[in-house]
């Protein structure tokens, strides 16, 4: 089932003595999620990812905008009526039941028609406790079960209605690191074994960049990009997508273009035809550093980290906005840690250059993907 948001805006008013501005928790969201696909909705704390969900779900009325779910105009619809399978960060299980008495619990809130004979239910709650692999814990309480149990639990009870659509709330934040990686590995799986349209919503840039099939970035309330998350990656419209994205971050520095030719400081690093003179910030992604004994940029070398296949290098340049510059290379390439000096040759595909003042990206022949 595909979903389309048009022109969606959720405004809070301002409540109270402190807070009299209105909050626009969402401002004109348009985007079409194709059916059966993984959307990761990313983005900082309070940029309006939860709201959206919200809407979709119908929990929350938007103030402006329309939502469909296929052609089915849903924005009016109650939350029982729209046929979504929700899972929060706060999986409330009802800690009296059993966990297949939970996951039964949707089914047996169907009424009339749609109610289903009890063999039929328990069928269900069987399947989709398959799918989350908790098939042999069906008899205990949510007391007796790990973190991740307990959310496989919260995951089959949004899919044993087998949803239209389903809404993941930061569902992996309250596991750990090694959990945290093992559930989103299953929850792609599951996701490709039924075939529900599914929205993840993430502030973890790793997280959303390795599950999903298209990601959409917002800050503020508003939506800054959409694409795969490579193309996303490789090729960001501005300054905070950039910087939102990639682990070990960009580097950014502050530089300036004149006469076509780009310069970090007083070293001119990159030919960058069809940029005006100007003022610029200059991100280049940790792999985009070659190092080479008469490269243009120079920088200090702090230390080498040794990481398996790659070496880090990090490093300090004064006109750089983060506190150290990072680098990484391949772990072949031989580095001295006794030297005080580094020099590169930059990667013109990994430099992403932005107006200093709108923070826009800035093309130059060379710089798409
Ligand atoms: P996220 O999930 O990305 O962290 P939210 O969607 O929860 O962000 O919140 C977006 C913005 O809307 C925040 O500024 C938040 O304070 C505000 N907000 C969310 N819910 C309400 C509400 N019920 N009333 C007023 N403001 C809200
Ligand atoms: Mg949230």
């Amino acid at each position: 089932m595909k979903v389309v948001l048009q022109n969606l805006t959720k405004v809070f008013p301002g409540r109270g003595r402190r807070a009299k501005k209105a909050v626009t928790a969402v401002g004109d969201f348009s985007y079409e999620i194709p059916d059966g696909k993984l959307i990761g909705l990313l983005g900082p704390s309070g940029c309006g990812k939860s709201t959206t969900l919200h809407l979709i779900s119908g929990l929350q009325k938007p103030t402006s905008g329309r939502i469909f779910f296929g052609e089915e105009d849903v924005t009016d619809l109650p939350p029982e009526k729209r046929g979504i399978g929700l899972v929060f960060q706060n999986y409330a299980l009802y800690p009296h039941l059993t966990v297949e008495q939970n996951i039964l619990f949707p089914l047996q809130n169907f009424k009339g028609k749609d109610k289903l004979p009890k063999a039929r239910m328990l069928e269900k709650a069987e399947e989709a406790s398959r799918l989350v692999q908790i098939e042999d814990l069906m008899d205990r309480r949510p007391g007796e079960l790990s973190g991740g149990q307990q959310q496989r639990v919260a995951i089959a009870r949004a899919l044993v209605k087998m949803p239209k659509v389903l809404l993941l709330d930061e569902p992996l934040s309250n596991l750990d690191a090694r959990l945290r990686l093992q559930t989103r590995e299953e929850i792609r799986r599951i996701q490709r074994e039924t075939g529900i349209t599914t929205i993840f919503v993430t502030h973890d840039q790793e997280e959303a960049m390795s599950i999903s099939d298209q990601i959409v970035v917002m800050k503020e309330g508003n939506v800054q990009q959409t694409g795969k998350p490579q193309e996303v990656y490789d090729d960001p419209v501005n300054l905070f997508v950039a910087r939102f994205l990639g682990t070990p971050p960009i580097n950014v520095f502050v530089g300036h273009v004149q006469g076509s030719r780009l310069y970090i400081g007083a070293d001119a690093v990159l030919g960058v035809a069809g940029v005006p003179d100007g003022e610029v910030y200059v991100g280049v992604r940790p792999e985009g550093f070659v190092p080479c004994k008469d490269g243009s940029l120079t920088c200090d070398l702090k230390g080498v980290e040794v990481m398996g296949r790659d070496t880090s290098l990090v490093l300090a340049n004064e006109v750089s906005l983060n506190p150290v510059v990072r680098a990484i290379i391949g772990g072949d390439e031989p580095v001295d840690e006794k030297v005080q000096t580094v020099r590169f040759e930059l990667k013109s595909g990994k430099v992403f250059l932005f107006d200093r003042e709108t923070e826009k990206r800035l093309y130059f022949e060379g710089s798409r993907p």
